[in-house]
């Protein structure tokens, strides 16, 4: 993957998303190159430039201390089409500076990745009085992450540094999503317990949405896994009557619970 130092010109820009303000991607790119990801879609990228370089926003702190100045506060997604905790953020920590930027000026911020790294964080993130940490996770089997999310955290790493913050007053949340078209409604239960078990307060639930051009790339991504290719690029019509199932399912579970089910947007 190529990686390139550039000057951003801006930091925030207005977020779309329900729920966000704005939005805030220190880097371009991102080497969790997750299979089924729709960022290429979003930004109406080839998926194979969009997947092959990294740009790192090496000024965006100070950029964004500037716009702070003068943005009214709104909630920031941090972020939205990268992760802001991708192996690369161990060196450059861009999204530990722009978190310092937004405690200063006490702009509430929702976290989203797939990474554990955002646990070398919590002595700046537990100082917020408004903040999320939402952990992406649409699979508890460790041989399908390797493959459909190769640079991600492994999913035991993710559940750990969301019970780390499940003990601490930040709200955790867990972005169920794209629940993998592989699990079973018998595995939900041990998957659920997991995030039960982690203290989470929310579970957002989504399915896979086949964007333009996405079936074609996991069937030529998943030539040597034909069961795993068949599952991600099954009908999306087999995946709706699915899908409603598992949401049913899922709301049974946790009503005793303090956890609230929202479906993704
Ligand atoms: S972590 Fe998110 S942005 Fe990064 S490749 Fe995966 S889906 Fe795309």
């Amino acid at each position: 993957m190529n990686v390139e130092e550039i000057d951003c010109k801006t930091a925030l820009s207005l977020s779309k998303l329900p729920g966000l303000t704005y939005s805030l991607n220190p880097y371009s790119g991102c080497q969790h190159q997750c299979i089924y990801c729709y960022v290429p879609s979003v930004l109406h990228l080839p998926k194979e430039i969009w997947a092959s370089s990294l740009k790192v926003k090496r000024n965006i702190p100070f950029i964004l201390a500037k716009e702070l100045q003068k943005k009214k506060p709104g909630i920031v997604g941090l972020s939205t089409v990268t992760d802001p905790y991708q192996p690369l953020e161990k060196t450059y920590q861009l999204t530990r500076y722009c978190l310092q930027q937004l405690l200063k000026k006490e702009f509430p911020v929702c976290i989203q990745t797939k990474s554990s790294l955002v646990l070398r964080d919590i002595d700046i993130i537990t100082r917020f009085s408004q903040i999320e940490v939402m952990m992406s996770i649409g699979t508890d089997d460790e041989s399908h992450r390797r493959i459909l999310e190769p640079g991600s955290s492994p999913i035991s790493e993710r559940l750990k540094a969301l019970k780390a913050y499940g003990e601490t007053k930040v709200k955790t949340s867990v972005f169920f999503g794209p629940i993998y078209p592989t699990i079973t409604i018998e595995q939900l239960p041990r998957i659920l317990d997991s995030f039960i078990d982690a203290h989470v307060d929310e579970i957002m639930i989504d399915m896979l949405h086949m964007k333009p051009g996405l079936q074609q790339h996991i069937k030529e991504t998943l030539t040597d896994n034909p069961q795993l290719s068949k599952a991600f690029s099954s009908g999306t019509s087999r995946d709706k009557e699915w899908f409603t199932t598992i949401r049913e399912t899922i709301q049974r579970y946790l009503k005793h619970t303090d956890i609230t089910v929202v479906d993704a947007f």
